[in-house]
């Protein structure tokens, strides 16, 4: 399978301070954030489409959306075609 570098916004959990509240999975459109264990909150950033809805809600404030570079597959770039 082809693979690009992109630069694209996703959100990162710090981890250490989030309460697990589950406020962020709710608001997400993509499903893309999970509280695992009960514990923290975790991203898949190949779902993640930075739209920073999770950040807004977290009463934590510890979501922030960064550009970054990821190497995307083609798979991922059909589904966010689809998205549009
Ligand atoms: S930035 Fe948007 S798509 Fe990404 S995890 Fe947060 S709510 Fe979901
Ligand atoms: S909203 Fe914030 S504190 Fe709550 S689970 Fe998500 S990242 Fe953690």
């Amino acid at each position: 399978m082809e693979t690009k570098k992109r630069k694209k916004r996703k959100a990162f959990v710090d981890e250490k301070f989030c309460v697990a509240c589950g406020s962020c999975v709710k608001v997400c459109p993509m499903s893309a954030i999970q509280v695992y264990n009960g514990i923290m909150a975790k991203v898949n950033l190949e779902k993640c489409v930075g739209c920073g809805k999770c950040a807004k809600e977290c009463p934590a404030s510890v979501i922030t959306v960064k550009e970054e570079l990821y190497i995307l597959s083609e798979e991922v770039k059909v589904n966010e075609k689809e998205m549009v």
